[in-house]
This record gives structure tokens, sequence and C-alpha cells, in this order.
């Protein structure tokens, strides 16, 4: 049966200034002794995306802001804490969909927080934190498009994702009849849109929540769905360094009071305007991976 369901579009919060949070354009790097090693020195380098609007985005005065920078924020202090060190200087990297991996195994990044979604494939390169989140591949129109319903009328149509992005490799499986360009960037891909370029773009719900609002009426959020069910689950990790088992745990057990405490619900509220499209993940239980 088909079924498309539109969004509710969420609120997003333009900039959050981050207190005690040192921006520096390029990072040198610091994670060849581990990333508690780097939180205990004093000097972190945190990946996440640059140009995401409510999860990770670099905004003009050159702040950060996002539900991904709070959260990495949120886990690199209380690990500090735990462990009586000073909280860190955070020095922040953007790490594009397809260099997410490479930028962890080269050490050029201690860890990421970038949508970034655990599975198998990424699991053999990478250890993973988490999931923190649980969100479902999504698409995004224009206000005024009325061919572009569900998963099936996508067929023939052009579709623009991110190269190395889950989704992409799950549209390529699922849908052979889609015409699908892959760019570097989500907000390349946003460009085409307007410009009519694409018909629609495809990616997590959270990231296209976060498009929509930021150009209230030219867009919307479609559902996708196979047989009732969302065509994908994607949950949310902290990538590291593979077999970092340590500061693995030392993640989990950071995420784990973010979510009891309550400040993961007043972050997606801050960020993603309480996002209906997120439930939250139980850290540590890896137990969704095929
Ligand atoms: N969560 C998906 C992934 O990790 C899509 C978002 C992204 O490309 O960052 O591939």
């Amino acid at each position: 049966m088909k079924r498309s369901t539109i969004l509710r579009t969420a609120a997003v919060t333009a900039t959050t200034a981050l207190a005690g949070t040192a921006l520096v354009a390029c990072g040198s790097g610091s994670s060849s002794e581990g990333m508690l090693a780097a939180i205990e020195a004093g000097e972190v380098t945190v990946g996440t995306k640059y140009d995401q609007p409510g999860l990770g985005l670099h905004n003009p005065d050159g702040s950060m802001s996002g539900l991904d920078v709070d959260v990495a924020e949120y886990v690199v202090n209380s690990i500090a804490e735990e462990n009586g060190w000073d909280a860190p200087t955070i020095t922040w990297r953007e790490t594009p969909s397809a260099q997410r991996e490479t930028l962890i195994q080269n050490g050029e990044v201690d860890l990421i927080a970038a949508t970034y979604s655990i599975n198998k494939g990424r699991s053999e390169s990478v250890n993973f934190g988490g999931p923190y989140l649980v969100t479902h591949q999504a698409l995004l129109v224009r206000e005024d498009e009325n061919e572009i319903t569900d998963l099936e009328s996508l067929d023939g149509k052009i579709l623009c994702s991110v190269t190395g992005s889950t989704p992409a490799q799950k549209v390529k499986d699922a849908l052979p009849g889609v015409q699908l360009q892959e760019y570097d960037t989500y907000s390349s891909c946003v460009e085409a849109l307007r410009q009519g370029n694409i018909d629609a773009m495809t990616t997590d719900a959270t990231i296209l929540l976060g498009y929509s609002a930021q150009a209230p009426g030219q867009f919307k959020v479609i559902e996708m769905e196979q047989d009732g069910e969302p065509f994908t689950d994607e949950y949310y990790g902290i990538g590291l360094a593979k077999d970092d088992q340590e500061a693995t745990d030392a993640i989990n057990d950071a995420l784990t009071k973010l979510h009891e405490s309550g400040e993961f619900d007043t972050l997606l509220d801050k960020n993603l305007g309480g996002d209906e499209a997120v439930s939250p993940g139980t850290p540590g239980d890896l137990s969704f991976i095929e």
C-alpha cells in the first residue's frame, strides 16, 4: 500500500554561540595517542558537518551550532569531568560524508559526530559510540511538487544525494530506475533543487527538516516507506579509532548520562524543535547491525 506523509517542519535555532569553545580553521590532529589522551592533554579535534542547519553548522560569525555539535561537546566535557581533567579546547574540523572513516583512520580527528550512521561496513574501519539518535531516510522536494509523493513515484526522476552516504547506497540498491546524482555535500543538493536542476534529494529526515526550516515555504519533506515501514533506520553514532574500546565505553557512559539526565531532549528541542522524526537510541546496543 502506498502511503505518503508530509512531516512537520521543525523550527531550527539559527545561531547558537558556543561558550568556552575555541574555533580553529585547520586542526593539526592529535589522536595518535587516542581520544582519551587528547582530552586529557586538553586539545581535542572533533569532526562534524559545516552545512547542516540544526545538526552541524559553521555560522558566518565563526561559531558552531547544531545537535551534533552540542552532543560532541557534552561527551567530551563529561569525559573530562568524570576523570578529573579540565574541559579541553575543541578544534572543529569539517568531515564530509565520504571522508569520515579516512579522517579517523589518519588520526586527523579524535572523534566525529556528523549525522554518522552506524553500519557494518563502517564498523570494519572505525569504532562507534552510541547510537544516540535514530531517524529515517526521507525526501525533500520543492513546495509546488505534486508528482513525487512516495518512494515509487521517484522512478525516472532525478534524485540527488551525497557520495559516501548510506541513503545514496540504499536508493541505488532499491531503485535502479532512479537517476541518482551524487554531490559532495547536502547543501549543494539543496541549491540544485532550488534551481530546478534535480527533482528531489534524499537523506535523513533530520537533515531535510533542517533545510526546510531554513527556507520557509520553499520545500517540503516526504517520508519514505516500504511495506508500511520506514525505508531505512539511521542510527547516529560517534565515530572514533578502530578498537579503542576504552574510549568507546567512555563515550557510551557519557551518552547514557546525556539521555538519562534529560539533557538530550533539551538539546533536541533547542536545535531541531523537538523533531518528531527522531527517537533516542540506546548507547552501547549495536544489535541492529546485521
Ligand atoms: N546518516 C547518513 C550517513 O551517515 C546520511 C547523512 C550523512 O551523509 O551524513 O550516511
